[in-house]
């Protein structure tokens, strides 16, 4: 167990270190970020911040000898930068990183564990799209194996003709069927040291642009029948990985069930709702797992939440949320406002 005043180090800097710094602050702990460029916004409320490259073995050396424990927030850390941490010492396990970065090698393994994902194929060449258009049709989407985040690293495709005149990226790709689903939800869960997972209930989110809009409880009936076997694919995954902190899922709500989309070894956008609409936090409890504490209780607290992200220039106008009733901003505190930026959220409850 982390002993109080223990110092806890973030490789990656942005919102979802900030809230998990906020959460480690509470719980009598320091932390101190790791990450190259961007805003930076975790390094706000954190002891120091890192600023070095992600392969500078020096200064990862100088910032592990003052973590006792180490976790990240960006799942687009190199796996050496985070297996460079000392071994035991860094949660999750570099593992799970190496696993769910390539969108392959994570359809892959969820199949392996019995999960449904969209028809994929693997693309290296104009002819791979063409057959894979031809085998699952059109639309469908074309996405980076790696790298993406927000709808970034994606392309629809309409038809074969249009498969036909894409510019192709020259990096490893993928392309899914496109899945009609009646809504989308994600499963987040909790992995404690000893094993123990604990799940917080699934919102409906929606997307605008393949960045996530709003997350919200109820979820309704379609999403609700679904999350006991998507919770068990997400059990499956978190054990088979070892996993210590917040792992989610996310999924598409069919007709035949609950179909995977990918997993992010992280706290995710989709659980911001959990800082006032739980009992504990996802950012809490990830801090709990990673500090070796007892996890803390998910229920929701609330009969409906709507979790809001606040994108790009909306942030100007944000502060007359506060006049609303129960109604929670989280401004990031980035200095640059760019169109399609996540910027802050806005969490409503009804009790
Ligand atoms: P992703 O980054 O893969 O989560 O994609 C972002 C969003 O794009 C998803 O949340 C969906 O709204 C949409 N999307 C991605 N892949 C598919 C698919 N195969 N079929 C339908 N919609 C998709």
């Amino acid at each position: 167990m982390l002993k109080r005043g223990g110092t806890i180090g973030i490789l990656g800097a942005g919102q979802l270190g900030r809230m998990m710094a906020m959460s480690a602050a509470q719980l009598g702990y320091r932390c101190i970020a790791y990450a190259p460029d961007g805003d930076n916004v975790a390094g706000q409320v954190c002891d120091d911040l890192f600023t070095n490259k992600w392969d500078d073995n020096a200064a990862l050396a100088a910032f592990a000898a003052r973590c006792d424990v180490v976790t990240w927030e960006f799942e687009n850390v190199p796996v050496a930068t985070a297996s460079a941490m000392p071994e035991g010492r860094i949660f999750p396990h570099p593992r799970a990183l190496e696993t769910a970065q390539d969108r392959l090698n994570e359809k892959r393994f969820v199949e392996g564990l019995g999960g449904r994902p969209a028809a994929y194929a693997r693309v290296d060449s104009r002819a791979d799209l063409e057959a894979a258009v031809d085998r699952f049709g059109a639309p469908g989407i074309l996405k980076t194996r790696r790298d993406g985040y927000d709808g970034k690293g994606q392309w629809r495709i309409g038809s074969d003709r249009e498969a036909q005149g894409l510019h192709l990226p020259e990096m490893p790709l993928i392309y899914e069927g496109f899945v009609e689903f009646e809504a989308e939800f994600s499963v987040i869960l909790v992995r404690g040291q000893d094993g123990e997972i604990r799940f917080w209930d699934s919102t409906r989110n929606t997307h605008e642009d393949g960045i996530l809009a709003t997350s919200s409880l109820p979820a309704g009936e379609a999403i609700e029948a679904q999350v006991g076997e998507a919770r068990e694919l997400a059990r499956q995954v978190a054990d088979a990985l070892k996993y210590v902190g917040v792992l989610t899922l996310e999924f598409f709500a069919t007709r035949e069930g609950p179909v995977f989309n990918e997993m992010a070894p992280r706290v995710h956008n989709s659980g911001h709702w959990t800082i006032e609409g739980a009992a504990t936090s996802q950012f809490e409890n990830h801090i709990r797992a990673v500090a070796g504490l007892p996890l803390g209780d998910t229920a929701t607290v609330a009969q409906s939440v709507t979790m809001t992200n606040i994108i790009g220039k909306d942030i100007k106008r944000a502060q007359a949320h506060l006049t609303a009733p129960d109604t929670h901003l989280h401004d990031y505190g980035k200095a640059k406002v760019r169109e399609g930026r996540k910027m802050g959220h806005v969490t409503r409850l009804e009790r």
